[in-house]
């Protein structure tokens, strides 16, 4: 079975819920905290028009999604992907509520997503989506109140319309409404590459913790977008050999090792990783079977599963994406020692910087590369050292430990501000 077939079967909203239950369980919450935290708290579904270059005009459908507010205004990425639908996006929502919290920024979880693929529409056109999504949002996005960034297929230059857009109906600019933006435009240094370094600063105490030296470790990625293409460029700065990569269309295996920046190249100019020369093509399903050191799943929810989890040869995997692997899959790694960075601590480099973008927007501020990037590590490193006490204090796995963390957080801000009216 293909990974894409395994995907289909597997509902994301399900496994997030699922997750919150047993870390709820075990963390004895009360009563009142489980319904609450279990569910979104504001679900936004737009459809809306665009007119197409051709001259037809073309409904489209989006959501914006609010988990959870309790720490802060809501955070997360807008996702533009022809599966976007109501259940992934609650789910990429509520795993933002856990991964602000694991990182300790004050933000609460959101997501957004408009189902449409991105690649079949012109420059054009995806302006005019861009805003006018923005515009149907605008009810419940602003710096205070939830903070759009970038996600699977959206990048600096739309966060710049949606910046504009939303600027435009409050007759003066507001940068802090969206992050992930342009460096002109009050982007912060380093945002662009934040959540691969924030992946990689993730792996690199993974392998102290494991005693596998980085040097030599062979490593393969699952995605070339912005998450797999930075980590692949920082896996390999630390000594390490990438050995295999793949996108949507296909994939690339060499074990004498990629050259990344040849590999960024052909990207940029075919749009896949696909056909690349120096190396043999491999499938998606090749990719995750592997033989390798580290695995890093940096495409989409669900590619590793009860169905596949058998083939995976890592020592490490580092959750690169959100969702990439089912509570099945974690179960078999948990049995077979295999050393998992979760999700909502491994990617939390992006979300993070976004954090330090909007505090440097709303005090008129810019800070220097060198100056985001310790911050960066700093955190990264601290979260880790967090999640690996509560695993080891608690004998859990690791995801398990992030999410006592981030849930006791959660639920802490919940309980003390109390239940309205
Ligand atoms: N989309 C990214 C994520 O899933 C970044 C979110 C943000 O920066 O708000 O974490």
């Amino acid at each position: 079975m293909t990974t894409e077939h395994a995907a289909r079967r597997v509902d994301s909203w399900q496994v997030a819920q699922h997750q919150f239950d047993i870390a709820a369980e075990r963390l004895h919450l009360d009563q009142a905290l489980r319904v609450i935290l279990r569910q979104t708290q504001r679900e936004l579904t737009v459809h809306f028009p665009v007119k197409m270059d051709d001259g037809t005009v073309r409904m489209f459908t989006g959501y914006r999604i609010q988990h959870n507010l309790g720490r802060g205004p809501s955070k997360g990425g807008i996702r533009y992907h022809q599966d976007v639908s109501l259940n992934e996006v609650r789910a990429l929502a509520m795993w933002m509520t856990w991964k602000c919290a694991v990182v300790g920024i004050p933000f609460g979880g959101g997501k957004g997503g408009v189902i449409v693929d991105p690649k079949r529409l012109s420059k054009r056109e995806l302006e005019g989506l861009t805003r006018r999504f923005t515009s149907e949002i605008s009810v419940l996005i602003g710096p205070e109140r939830d903070i759009p960034a970038p996600d699977v297929n959206t990048n600096p230059q739309i966060m710049a319309w949606m910046m504009d857009t939303y600027s435009m109906h409050a007759g003066y600019t507001v940068p802090g409404v969206v992050t992930g933006k342009p460096l002109s435009l009050g982007g912060s240094e380093g945002r662009n590459e934040a959540t691969g370094r924030g992946v990689v600063f993730c792996i690199v105490e993974a392998a102290k913790k494991i005693g596998l030296d980085l040097p030599g470790a062979r490593v393969a990625i699952q995605g070339f977008g912005n998450v797999g293409g930075t980590a692949a460029k920082f896996v390999v700065e630390q000594g390490a050999r990438l050995i295999a990569v793949s996108d949507a269309r296909g994939g690339v295996h060499n074990d004498e090792g990629l050259d990344v920046s040849r590999l960024q190249s052909w990207y940029q100019e075919h749009g896949t990783v696909a056909g690349f020369p120096a190396g043999t093509s491999i499938d998606n399903a090749q990719l995750l079977a592997m033989e390798c050191e580290i695995l890093i799943p940096a495409a989409m929810e669900s590619q590793i599963t009860a169905e596949n989890v058998g083939n995976v040869k890592a020592r490490i995997v580092a959750e690169g994406a959100n969702g990439p692997c089912t509570p099945d899959a974690d179960a078999e790694f948990a049995r077979r020692g295999i050393f998992v960075i979760p999700d909502i601590l491994c990617n939390a480099g992006g979300v993070t910087v976004s954090y330090f973008e909007w505090v440097q927007d709303l005090n008129r501020d810019h800070w220097t590369e060198a100056n985001v990037n310790a911050k960066l590590r700093e955190i990264m490193v601290r979260s880790f050292n967090e999640v690996m006490t509560i695993a080891d204090h608690e004998q859990c796995d690791n995801r398990m430990a992030a999410y006592l963390l981030a849930v006791e957080r959660v639920a802490d801000a919940t309980a003390i501000r109390g239940l309205y009216p």
